[in-house]
């Protein structure tokens, strides 16, 4: 099968050098080297999730950190008011929901970003709410949310937690979880971290952990306690994913020589290429504070899921289609990963072709 350009939002492109990782032989992982290993990704997971909270690592995908986030932090029949703006917000829901969680939703326009304001009238509303669930980037209309300002807000509310899906915009976007009274951040591997899918990640603050020692709801699987304990001694309680972990730790290591800011500045600066030149082609981005790397685009006057397909089938390059009602409406560009300028200007060159095809 001939490689297609990955611009979606996950899985992405990734360097030669990384991807060797996962061709190393196997290695057992209760050694020292091993351990060796993992309490130095421990301490470069802080750094990228800009924390002093211990971050663990699920061998999952970013939905399983969100429902690992759930099950410790809630029991069953508390309340939980969660951000809905996309299919992100919304899992937040269904997973509270699933688990028998009173949940109330505040429902934000799709493309908007969600207004602290409203946040603030619902808690005072539902002062007894358990936590707030929030999405940094709602990768399906690109929207960034202002996470500091909720977690303002959030701040005097002190039985109750602030949990933030950071699964796109970590890494791309400013998150600066202790500052803002985030308690729990999840994210996963296969966005801005560039690696294979399979890796979740949670930190979790210590507030978080006083909750999570009276939840009903905490499963074998993902008991926070069982991780952050074994993560003091650099292991963690099941088989890790090997080869990811490997990945893992070289990707880590790559950013803290490049350095955090310089890391998201690229992605800062390639997104803004691909949105000067989105514009100059007279198309219309949906989100009204777009965050970096997703970029959402409307077509009023033709079908975005043509576009998807031709892109696909004449010009080797993935781009997202959107589900639902907004199929034939809108497509997404991600620039997530190894996507340098060069493949940007391919991709736009590609979809401008496309689009003269369409019309
Ligand atoms: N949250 C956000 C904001 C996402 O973009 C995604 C994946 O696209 C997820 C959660 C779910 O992650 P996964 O597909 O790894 O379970």
């Amino acid at each position: 099968m001939k490689h297609k350009l990955l611009m979606v939002l996950g899985p992405v492109e990734i360097e030669k050098d990384i991807l060797k990782e996962a061709a190393k032989p196997q290695e057992y992982m209760r050694t020292e080297d091993y351990t060796e290993k993992w309490l130095r990704i421990f301490e470069n997971l802080k750094y990228v999730f800009q924390t002093r909270n211990p971050v663990v690592v699920f061998a999952s995908s970013g939905t399983g950190a969100m429902e690992a986030a759930v099950t410790n932090a809630l029991s069953s029949s508390e309340r939980a008011i969660c951000i809905n703006g996309g299919t992100f917000g919304k899992r937040w829901g269904e997973i509270c929901k699933k688990h028998s969680i009173e949940t109330t939703e505040l429902t934000v326009e799709f493309g908007k970003s969600p207004k602290a304001e409203d946040v603030r009238n619902l808690l005072a509303q539902y002062p007894d709410t358990k936590a707030v669930f929030a999405t940094l980037n709602e990768t399906s209309s690109g929207a960034l949310t202002d996470i500091k300002s909720i977690g303002e807000i959030i701040k005097n509310y002190p039985d109750t937690l602030f949990i933030v899906d950071c699964v796109s915009g970590l890494l791309t976007d400013e998150f600066l979880p202790d500052e803002w009274g985030v308690d729990i951040a999840v994210s996963a591997s296969q966005k801005a971290f560039a690696l294979p899918p399979g890796l979740g990640f949670m930190s979790v603050s210590s507030k978080a952990l006083e909750f999570a020692k009276k939840s009903d709801l905490r499963n074998f699987y993902f008991d926070i306690f069982d991780y952050v304990n074994n993560a003091k001694r650099g292991q963690t309680p099941f088989t890790p994913a090997v080869s990811l972990v490997n990945q893992l730790d070289k990707r880590l290591e790559k950013i803290k020589k490049e350095g955090l800011e310089n890391y998201r500045l690229r992605y800062k600066k390639n997104t803004e290429f691909l949105r000067e030149g989105l514009k100059k082609s007279g198309l219309k981005i949906l989100a009204e504070h777009p965050a970096n790397c997703t970029t959402a685009v409307m077509t009023n006057d033709f079908d975005a899921s043509r576009v998807v397909k031709i892109m696909r089938e004449k010009y080797n390059i993935e781009i997202a289609p959107s589900g639902g009602g907004l199929k034939t409406k809108l497509f997404r560009i991600g620039n997530y990963g190894n996507i340098t300028e060069k493949d940007i200007k391919k991709c736009l060159k590609a979809l401008t072709k496309t689009i003269e095809e369409i019309k």
